[in-house]
């Protein structure tokens, strides 16, 4: 019995719909699914229904994009409370700053001499939590570039030419947001970040778990993660971090989550939420 638990949709930067992507789950014989779109929790009311009907426990959840010591790191929130209106009004904060940020990337991309409009993009992206990846689908559409992989090294990787900086919560700020909604806080894929040196103040500020296991982690990653976790007594998470057809294959199904993982961060949830009242 399996778990996935870092997938996304087209709520954000993913290319399944809710349905597609539980169904896609329900083919890789997973027991337990959560959906973790940047920014938004508006995909997990029709993710929870779909999973329903495949017997697929669901957990909604999502990931906040924050920063910690000058570093973009990405706080996954799980078991979130989808009503909480205080975190709602938030996510619906970050999501204004992603708009925008769309508006700055593509007015850069003007400047270098490529005719993109924002309209374009925001029709591309179809969602409340556009990112990057949208305004690098457009400039492939839109022949200005072979592939997703060019159009981010050429443009939109940070400091290079299209590049905006963002407004981000801070992580401690995340983790306190996540408790507040019912949640817990993890922090996702590390092995892509490598800033270990901020574990410790992010345990400190009550950060209850670490995604081990990820689509991009080696085995050596894997372990190392799962040293820390073990020392910090951090829950140990996992998933593909699936956003769709990654060519020709999607990554759901290549990270197959121990339910025994799953019953650790719930015990978690539980923990945290009888602390908070
Ligand atoms: P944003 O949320 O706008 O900062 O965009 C970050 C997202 O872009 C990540 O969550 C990934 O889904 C995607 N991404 C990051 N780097 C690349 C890359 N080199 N190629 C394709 N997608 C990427
Ligand atoms: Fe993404
Ligand atoms: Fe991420
Ligand atoms: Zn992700």
């Amino acid at each position: 019995m399996f778990a996935d638990l870092h997938l996304h949709t087209n709520f954000s930067d993913g290319t399944y719909t809710p349905e597609e992507l539980a169904q896609r789950g329900h083919e890789e014989g997973l027991h337990v699914m959560a959906l973790t779109d940047h920014d938004t929790i508006d995909g997990c009311e029709r993710m929870g229904k779909a999973c329903e009907k495949h017997g697929i426990r669901f957990i909604p959840a999502c990931e906040i994009t924050a920063e910690v010591d000058g570093c973009e790191m990405h706080m996954l929130g799980y078991q979130l409370n989808t009503k909480h209106a205080r975190f709602l009004k938030k996510l619906s904060h970050f999501q204004a700053i992603r708009q925008n940020r769309v508006k700055e990337i593509v007015h850069r991309l003007n400047k270098l001499g490529i005719p993109l409009s924002e309209q374009r993009v925001l029709q591309i992206a179809n969602c409340d939590a556009p990112g990057r990846p949208h305004i690098g689908r457009a400039l492939v559409e839109d022949g200005h570039c072979k592939s997703l992989d060019e159009a981010f090294k050429k443009y939109l990787k940070a400091n290079k030419p299209a590049w905006v900086p963002r407004i981000k919560i801070a992580a401690e700020d995340a983790i306190a947001l996540i408790h507040e909604a019912g949640g817990v806080a993890v922090m996702a894929h590390p092995g892509l970040n490598r800033i270990d040196q901020v574990i410790p103040q992010l345990v400190e500020a009550g950060m209850d778990g670490i995604e081990c296991f990820h689509s991009r982690h080696s085995t050596p990653i894997a372990e190392h993660y799962l040293e820390i976790a073990d020392r910090y007594k951090l829950v140990a998470t996992g998933g593909s971090d699936c956003h769709g057809m990654n060519k020709g294959k999607p990554l759901i199904g290549s990270v197959k989550l121990p339910l025994l993982h799953v019953e650790q961060l719930l015990e978690r949830v539980v923990k945290r939420r009888s602390e908070q009242g």
